[in-house]
């Protein structure tokens, strides 16, 4: 039973309390609606042409945290090294870790290199989600999706975008505390929806109507696919569905060192299993050098910017750390000290910067600084 009032037996789905019901009856009339749009509407992205289950394996990776016209040209760059799962299970990880760089949790790129990895010794790749879902960095609705639309199993995606367009559809205003709950609630009646006979086209239906007309702030009701089996199908009303308790942003204060030592820059390298960096470079922040950060500020301030990640608006400050083989030493003594979990402080040779990994953040600020000197 979902959590918070929503009940569905077999196909007939009961939304009880807050929520219309979406008949049995009107399923098929809906389901013709929207893959008619979806026919004529859909976005030409380059995983819909020409369709193969590598290309919507790394679509489905890189579309993870990411929006569509971000990750399009990482996609084409990423087909033209790696072009099929044996490329890619071959690749040094240097080099897998290299071309996601700009493109940020990076855990991501490791996960797609071992999951090419595994299916590259398998007789035949994964067919169902509950197979995919065996696989590295696949969770539920990524396997959803990859089993769905390159395999043809009957499972429905769910993510915020489909859970809108749901809770639209049957009015359903619960207050979820967190997006997680809220993709949960609508599973239920996600399964019940899809378009059997065509289960992947559904998925990516559903998906582009979430991300193209029944959008979080202005709904485009009236050229909606879906107006006349909606229970809400008025923007202004659409538009506060989902109740979504926003999480308080929290603020934090980075200081990081600029330090160049005989034509070598300092950098911090993230542990392995590190979600969102895995193994990738950046400006070292002073407590990785198990420095306070009053005293790193004593450096002279050589950029500040702010950024954005999940709740935390994140506020960095870079100084520079005076250029003398003493201090260098000192920080590289202190900065072993300080590397644990696999993490690592490196010189790196400002003319080797652009063959290694960087952030994308830390990549425009080194060559801001460089470009400067
Ligand atoms: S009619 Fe409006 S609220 Fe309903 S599904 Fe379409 S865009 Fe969303």
């Amino acid at each position: 039973m979902p959590p918070t009032g929503l009940a569905s037996t077999g196909p007939r789905v009961v939304v009880a309390a807050v929520a219309h019901t979406i008949p049995p009856r009107s399923l098929p009339a809906l389901r013709r609606s929207l893959l008619d749009w979806f026919r004529a509407h859909r976005r030409p992205l380059p995983w819909r042409e020409a369709p193969a289950l590598y290309k919507t394996v790394v679509s489905e990776f890189m579309l993870q945290q990411t929006q569509v016209k971000t990750v399009l040209p990482y996609f084409a760059r990423w087909l033209g090294r790696f072009p099929d799962f044996a490329a890619l299970a071959a690749a040094p990880e240097d080099a897998v870790l290299k071309h996601w760089e700009g493109l940020g949790y990076y855990s991501r790129a490791r996960n797609l290199h071992r999951l090419a990895r595994a299916v590259a010794v398998r007789p035949a790749p994964p067919r169902t989600a509950a197979e995919w879902q065996e696989l590295p960095g696949v969770g539920p609705y990524t396997a959803a999706a990859i089993a769905s639309i390159a395999c043809g199993d009957r499972v429905a995606c769910v993510d915020g975008n489909v859970a809108r367009v749901l809770a639209r559809l049957t009015a359903d205003a619960t207050a979820f505390a967190s997006g997680s709950e809220l993709v949960k609630h609508f599973r239920p009646l996600a399964a019940a929806v899809l378009a059997p006979t065509h289960p992947g086209e559904w998925n990516e239906a559903m998906m582009e109507l979430g991300a193209l007309v029944c959008v979080p702030r202005t709904p485009a009701c009236t050229v909606c696919p879906l107006f006349k089996h909606c229970a809400t199908a008025a923007p202004e009303t659409a538009a506060a569905i989902p109740r979504l308790e926003r999480p308080k942003t929290e603020q934090r204060q980075v200081v990081r060192l600029w330090c160049v030592h005989a034509g070598k820059l300092l950098l911090h390298r993230a542990a392995a299993g590190s979600r969102r960096l895995a193994e990738l470079h950046e400006l070292p922040a002073a407590a990785d050098l198990g420095i306070d950060d009053t005293a790193a500020q004593r450096g002279a301030l050589l950029l500040r910017r702010s950024r954005s990640i999940t709740r935390y608006r994140i506020v960095e400050s870079i100084h520079r750390w005076p250029d003398t083989a003493g201090t260098a030493t000192k920080l590289a003594v202190s900065a072993q000290q300080n590397s644990a979990g696999g993490a690592a402080l490196h010189w790196v040779s400002l003319t080797e910067l652009e063959s290694i990994a960087l952030s994308g953040p830390h990549r425009r600020w080194v060559r801001e600084l460089l470009a400067r000197a």
